[in-house]
């Protein structure tokens, strides 16, 4: 027993010696004070098979030895723990002659760069800007704008309303006409783009949320040909200039006449392609005069004045601008998509 102690001593000496990281260290430890197998509670255990006479001595020296052994490795494990603390330190120092790490900037969502291209093009040729509400009165969204009492826009199944009567979600942009010309006598020229909601199911085109960019324009002796060289002009600038357009003749309860507007088909430039279903032309927006009523109900003689409007999906010509098949894309804040933009 007495010979396993001085040897068991001699070695852990060397074993320290030769230990100088933390795992080492630790692995020291626990071949000798380790719970299962470990040298030292091994020796205790075998203190009940010595003789009587020699326990008393074994026991002493088992004791000493257990206690320089503990308190040998516990001041080189703190000794051991304070240098790599310290050489961490070092590592931590910043080298000033490096390149600069350059700051991961943010990116414009694909929506936002065509709102902005929009205001832009619509900025240049005098139009302000005025996003508008999107809780809204039934009058702003429907009444004012010559939607008839039974019209089905105003149905349930289309419109968010709120619980608080007489406020919902406006259904489209439009709104924005009507307090325009209420707040502003004529010549107004004004571009609103925003959010806008309808009870729709998520598809690969449709959201319940959505965004919309509406203008319209009045002034004295505006026809139909403004319209047209307003929109060809938007047109081109947004989509390129060897973009064409058509007019479709269309109906909306707040303008009239009314047109759909087609533009010639980004992707195969009016060859026809899948995209385009083979017809070489896309849908782009839903144009028309301001119907007389609409503007009699903001108090505007259209005996004196006339004017334009038009609305587009800002979320569709991000898809057709960017070749996004995918309305969803744009709602789901995917980094591998955003970063592209
Ligand atoms: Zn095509």
């Amino acid at each position: 027993m007495l010979d396993d102690i001085t040897r068991i001593s001699s070695e852990f000496d060397a074993a320290l010696a030769a230990a100088n990281t933390a795992a080492a260290l630790d692995e020291l430890r626990v071949h000798y004070f380790g719970r299962k197998g470990g040298l030292i509670p091994a020796l205790f255990s075998r203190l009940k098979e010595v003789p009587k006479e020699q326990k008393k001595d074994a026991g002493d020296a088992l004791n000493k030895l257990r206690d320089r052994l503990e308190s040998e490795l516990k001041e080189k494990q703190e000794r051991v723990a304070a240098e790599e603390a310290k050489r961490k330190e070092s590592r931590d120092i910043i080298d000033v002659t490096l390149p600069a790490r350059l700051p991961n900037l943010g990116h414009l969502h694909p929506v936002t760069i065509i709102r902005r291209e929009m205001e832009t093009i619509f900025s240049e040729m005098g139009y302000s800007l005025d996003p508008g509400p999107e809780v809204e009165t039934d009058w702003y969204n429907f009444e004012a704008l010559n939607f008839t009492p039974d019209h089905p826009a105003r149905d349930t199944q289309d419109t968010f309303f709120l619980d608080v009567e007489p406020y919902l979600l406006r259904t489209h942009t439009s709104n924005v006409q009507i307090r325009s010309m209420e707040n502003h006598t004529p010549p107004v020229k004004v571009l609103s783009c925003g959010r806008v909601y309808r009870r729709d199911e998520i598809t690969m085109r449709r959201s319940p949320m959505f965004h919309q960019a509406e203008g319209f324009l009045v002034d004295k002796g505006i026809h139909i040909g403004h319209l047209r060289a307003t929109l060809e002009h938007f047109i081109k600038r947004l989509f390129g200039a060897d973009s064409k357009m058509r007019m479709r003749p269309s109906f909306f309860p707040f303008t009239e006449p009314s047109a759909e507007v087609d533009m010639s088909c980004v992707f195969c430039k009016g060859a026809g392609c899948g995209t385009c279903s083979q017809t070489g032309w896309m849908e782009i927006l839903g144009c028309g005069m301001i119907h007389p009523q609409v503007l009699r109900n903001v108090g505007i003689d259209p005996e004196e004045w006339s004017g334009f409007a038009f609305g587009l999906g800002l979320d569709r010509c991000a898809m057709i601008k960017f070749d996004i098949p995918n309305i969803r894309t744009l709602f789901e804040n995917d980094l591998r998509v955003l970063q592209q933009f």
